[in-house]
């Protein structure tokens, strides 16, 4: 039996969760928010051996990262929550990093020379990487007897063949600036995949996927044999499929014209990019739920940018398909992916020749848990497989440490 705290450290924000491994049992989960504001707040959830249900919310300010995690120990700890004796029996703390570069292609137990090279790659994220560094270090300090181990968002896609990573640029770019395809959501790709093959009762390495995780962040993977083999995102999470709020793939001269005819700064760009575009962009809310409620009314906004959203999924399942070849199920994930039948629909729509086809009465059928959806006669299967990034990262964890 060992307890294992999972941190995902943003850069005012703590989310966690704390499992008991071997059972993969989740004890409590919760967030610490606006650390660093007068309006921070920490909520928490847990039940209790009896199976009881506690839901509490502390409004509070936390100065920095290092109170706002103390205060989640000192809740962990109470004994009125039986959830931890002592702060001892967290063996492993598994921390979400960003971004791992070419250099950490697997979870780690992290060392003095392992926090030097995430920080090494802060240039790569410089919004992520710093906050995940204060998530090891405060960790450190408040659970000092736990291994640390960091697992990478990237590591997943470190498979991909020179010739999907790489850009068409000039060599030095990449040889000396790091300038290639990190693609990232790898722990939900990976772990989807793993539920599928369980699901399918095969090998992973026997089977060809095509993972879409639709969140507020949207990303889809080729996996061939088990492996990420080609992925939507790039050198950042702003590549690929349109989001909640980015873009997606663009013509990079829209960006030089921004700057050179409008005057915009990069700063301004990069805002409008990640923060303004996207479904928020064309309609206003980043909330498929809202964009959905307002097709219903029959928005032609929405329509658009719904329509926008399903055809670039499809155009990326053609890809996929054909670096595939044989492609044995689309396996759709995170918050849109299993929840919203509209959007399966649609990204699933007029591809029956390739082998795909939905069968649109299983697919409204309201379920929990991994379910497929395809009609009889389609050869490729179309699973919805709910992802748990923080139990993937408790399971890496476990595997490293125990
Ligand atoms: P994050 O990337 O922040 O983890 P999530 O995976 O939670 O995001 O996904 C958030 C998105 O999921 C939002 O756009 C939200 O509208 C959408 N979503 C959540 N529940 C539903 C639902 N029942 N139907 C349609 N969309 C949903």
């Amino acid at each position: 039996m060992m307890k294992i705290l999972v941190i995902n450290t943003g850069s005012s924000s703590i989310k966690y969760k704390l499992f008991d491994f071997p059972e993969k049992q989740e004890i409590s989960q919760g967030t610490v928010e606006r650390i660093g504001e007068e309006n921070g707040s920490l909520h928490f959830e847990a039940s209790t051996p009896e199976g009881k249900r506690i839901e509490h919310t502390l409004e509070q300010p936390f100065e920095n990262h290092q109170s706002g995690l103390q205060e989640i120990a000192r809740i962990l700890l109470n004994p009125a929550y039986h959830m931890l004796k002592s702060a001892q029996e967290v063996q492993a703390i598994g921390h979400r990093v960003v971004h791992g570069g070419e250099v950490f292609k697997a979870p780690v137990v992290i060392s003095e020379a392992v926090t030097a090279q995430i920080k090494a790659l802060i240039p790569l994220a410089p919004l992520h990487n710093p906050a995940n560094l204060t998530g090891i270090e405060v960790a450190r300090k408040v659970f000092p007897q736990a291994t640390q181990v960091a697992v990478f968002d990237t590591a997943f896609h470190q498979s991909l063949p020179d010739y999907a990573y790489r850009y068409a640029v000039p060599h030095r770019f990449y040889k000396e600036n790091s300038v290639r395809v990190y693609g990232m959501h790898g722990t939900s790709h990976q772990y989807v995949a793993g539920q599928a093959a369980t699901y399918l009762d095969k090998p992973l390495k026997r089977l060809n996927l095509i993972t879409i995780h639709l969140g507020n962040g949207c990303s889809m993977t080729a996996i061939r044999q088990g492996k990420s083999i080609d992925t939507s995102m790039g050198f950042s999470p702003l590549a690929g499929l349109m989001m909640g709020t980015r873009s997606g793939d663009i013509d990079p001269a829209v960006v030089l014209y921004m700057g050179e005819q409008l005057g915009m700064s990069l700063q301004e760009i990069d805002h409008i990019l990640n923060k303004e575009s996207g479904l928020k962009g064309l309609t206003g809310s980043n909330d498929l739920r809202d964009v959905t409620r307002r097709l219903e009314e029959g928005d032609p906004q929405a329509q658009l940018a719904l329509t926008m959203y399903t055809y670039r999924i499809r155009k990326y399942i053609g890809a996929y398909v054909a670096i595939l070849g044989r492609v044995d199920a689309l396996v759709f994930t995170a918050g849109v992916g299993e929840n919203s039948t509209l959007i399966r629909s649609r990204s699933c729509q007029e591809l029956s020749h390739i082998g795909i086809h939905i069968d649109e009465r299983k697919n409204e059928q309201p379920a929990q848990g991994i379910r497929e959806v395809q009609a009889d006669d389609s050869p490729v299967k179309i699973l919805i497989v709910p992802t748990n990034e923080e139990l993937a990262i408790a399971q890496q964890t476990y595997a490293l440490v125990h």
